[in-house]
């Protein structure tokens, strides 16, 4: 299966070229970008044989079957659009468009279409997680009350452009971060948050779009999350703890794009290091998603996955930006 690439971007060349070429089973054929020379320059240095500015003549390539969206937010309803029209099957960087709305009008397409449409929600790829969604599953932890959430990073040098200035295109670290936490917690809990209360920052970074966010989601079951989002933090770390009736899961830098960190289990029997498999998150995520294209299996991350994690991201917004907690209606979820 070919793939074209629509956005020369960051998270491509550091991760997605790769983990398509690791999969294999077809080869990267176009990259389509806004600028002609940045196009030339990207496929160039990562041996893609076309480039260009002209997404329907990349999509007109009857050799391609599946496109990997990763532009700036608000250009992905579009292009994913186009793509859908076009018969591709499409994965897609998340947020996944600057509504909700738009998401859901995404999916369906791409139901209505037969294509298979994913989100490239990473978090939920890695070892880390799905081992600590094993352990909640098996019960080990009882009941689950609470969860803490801490995604405050130092935003690389490099990435500090659109993100932390356009909110036209999709700025801020509520559509950057709070969406891939949204997804983690849905990951392991198997639920959506009913309600959100919010407060956000620009802490030094942000200028017109929130750098950080804090907020408070409460799950149908009565279990509560508690969310810390930052492009400021140099030293802060990552993690998650999962805190239950019968013991408490303490993971550590497992907010992360790379397979490390550690998990811990805490019972009344003592503490004990959870393993998880190192493999690599993208992989994971292309390889199922190609699968899914055979008609084996899901994407791991599915449209609908995206659509609600969209949905809870700018309900957190929607709450900092007023003070009033919001409830989350349903998105509809067939
Ligand atoms: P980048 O800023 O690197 O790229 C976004 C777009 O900016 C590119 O598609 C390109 O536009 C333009 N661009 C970048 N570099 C140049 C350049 N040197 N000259 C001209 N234009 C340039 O963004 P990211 O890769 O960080 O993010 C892209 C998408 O991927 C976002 O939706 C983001 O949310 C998502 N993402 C997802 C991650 C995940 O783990 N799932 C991690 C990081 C990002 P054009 O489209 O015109 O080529």
């Amino acid at each position: 299966m070919n793939w074209t690439l629509v956005g020369a971007s960051t998270i491509a060349a550091q991760y997605m070229i790769d983990a398509i070429r690791a999969v294999g089973g077809g080869e990267i054929r176009h990259v389509i970008s806004g600028s002609a020379d940045h196009a030339a320059t990207y496929a160039k240095h990562h041996g893609i044989p076309f480039a260009g500015t002209d997404l329907d003549q990349a999509l007109a390539d009857p050799e391609v079957a599946a496109v990997y969206i990763s532009s700036t937010n608000e250009k992905h309803f579009a292009q994913a659009m186009a793509a859908i029209r076009a018969g591709k099957h499409v994965l897609c960087e998340k947020p996944l468009a600057m509504t909700p709305q738009d998401a859901r009008e995404m999916v369906l397409a791409a139901e209505a279409a037969g294509v298979v449409f994913a989100t490239n929600h990473h978090l939920r790829c890695a070892g880390s997680h799905q081992a600590i969604r094993d352990v909640i599953k098996a019960g080990r932890i009882g009941r689950v009350l609470s969860l803490r959430i801490h995604h405050a990073v130092e935003l690389p040098g490099n990435l500090q452009t659109w993100r932390i200035n356009a909110a036209g295109s999709g700025g801020g670290v509520i559509p950057d971060i709070t969406v891939h936490d949204a997804d983690v917690v849905r990951f392991l809990t198997g639920e959506d948050p009913v309600r959100v209360t919010a407060m956000m920052a620009a802490s030094g970074m942000g200028q017109g779009v929130e750098d950080s966010a804090m907020s408070v989601w409460a799950l149908p079951s009565g279990a509560m999350v508690m969310s810390h989002e930052s492009f400021t933090h140099p030293f802060a770390g990552t993690g998650i703890e999962v805190h239950g009736t019968e013991g408490s899961i303490f993971a550590r830098d497992v907010m992360t794009q790379r397979p490390i960190g550690s998990v811990e289990l805490v019972t009344g029997a003592g503490r004990d290091a959870v393993p998880f498999p190192d493999h690599n998150l993208y992989e994971y995520g292309v390889r199922r998603f190609v699968e899914a294209t055979r008609g084996q299996g899901t994407p791991a991350a599915t449209g609908w996955d995206g659509v609600h994690s969209l949905t809870i991201a700018l309900a957190v917004r929607e709450a900092a930006e007023t003070g009033q907690t919001v409830t989350i209606a349903s998105p509809g979820v067939a």
